[in-house]
């Protein structure tokens, strides 16, 4: 079997083009947290003359809130942040997703890659429970490596055997994981039979030719993971850019699952220029902001944004 990235690949190293994304979980509305997120990369990408794209994480389905997808979409066009169409990636079945790539409508294509790696020899499956592994120590230990379970109603691992360790951030430079987690063979499919999200992001991003990750920094250290994938499909990954993370105290993120409060998309103009200033933009500075329309003010951000300007710690407490 040919790897399922060959065209992938080809057009990679073909694209000059920024291609970035912002890539929603649908657990609940929008919030501030995911609005900086959603801001940065898309002011990352204008700036940098680049295409923008919005892609629904719905893979967690028992995570997924009713109405949650259709509320970040009304969100981000009441914030003016209209996203580009992908035009290498299939529409979406259903209207309502606008041009979005939605990883629920992709299973196949992530059991294409599953089926790849199986036959490669490069993951297997794994009976051990949670409660297993949390009694040795949290990290797993490569129990299952060479049990040749089957398949069938297991977690799948994938079988890693020269883990990145480290990287290099747009933002925060050199980043090194711990070790023993960075090297675990970590699940790509649950034993519910869900797709892990470290497996999807990382096929969604090689399909979709991203070239620059940017998103909040609690993925920071998950990243080498992603890395290991990409060194494990033989791509050339994207460069990462992560943001600081907006805290209500320290290690608690502003969250849907924490309940974190939805952004008042009828006063949008308060949140936008309040997110600015979280990036690092002069708002304060510039008196006269505040009396200009939703889409001056995003003109007015392209031009400003600097990344050297963003905060340099991970963790920002509002
Ligand atoms: N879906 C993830 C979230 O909503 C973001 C993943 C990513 O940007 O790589 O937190």
């Amino acid at each position: 079997m040919h790897s399922p990235f060959l065209a992938q690949q080809q057009f990679l190293d073909n694209n000059t083009q920024y291609r970035g994304r912002f890539a929603p979980s649908p657990s609940g509305p929008l919030h501030f947290g995911s609005l900086v997120a959603a801001l940065g990369s898309y002011l990352q990408a204008k700036s940098n003359n680049g295409l923008w794209f919005v892609r629904i994480e719905d893979i967690d389905k028992p995570r997924e809130q009713d109405g949650a997808r259709e509320r970040i979409l009304e969100g981000l066009n009441a914030f003016g942040l209209n996203w580009d169409i992908d035009q290498n990636t299939a529409e979406p079945k259903h209207a309502s997703y606008q041009h979005c790539l939605v990883q629920s409508e992709r299973i196949e294509r992530y059991q294409q890659v599953l089926d790849y790696l199986i036959e490669q020899n490069l993951v297997y499956a794994c009976q051990c429970t949670r409660k297993q592994i949390k009694a040795s120590g949290g990290i797993y230990q490569g129990t299952c490596s060479h049990k040749h379970l089957d398949f069938a109603h297991q977690a799948i691992r994938i079988h890693l055997s020269d883990a990145t360790l480290a990287f290099q951030d747009v933002h925060f430079g050199d980043v090194n994981s711990p070790a023993n987690f960075a090297t675990e063979d970590f699940i790509i499919k649950r034993r519910d039979q869900l797709f892990a999200y470290q497996l999807v992001v990382v096929v969604d991003d090689i399909d979709q030719g991203i070239n620059q990750v940017v998103r909040g920094a609690d993925i920071l250290e998950l990243t080498t993971r992603q890395l290991s994938l990409y060194k494990l499909f033989d791509v050339s990954p994207p460069s990462y850019l992560h943001l600081p993370l907006a805290v209500t105290k320290p290690g608690f993120k502003l969250s849907k699952q924490n309940h974190a409060v939805a952004i008042n998309i009828k006063e949008p103009k308060t949140e936008l220029l309040q997110a600015l200033t979280f990036l690092g933009l002069p708002v304060e500075a510039s008196p006269d902001l505040g009396s200009g329309t939703i889409e001056q003010i995003l003109q007015w951000a392209i031009t400003h944004w600097n990344v050297s300007n963003l905060g340099r710690k991970t963790e920002i407490i509002i």
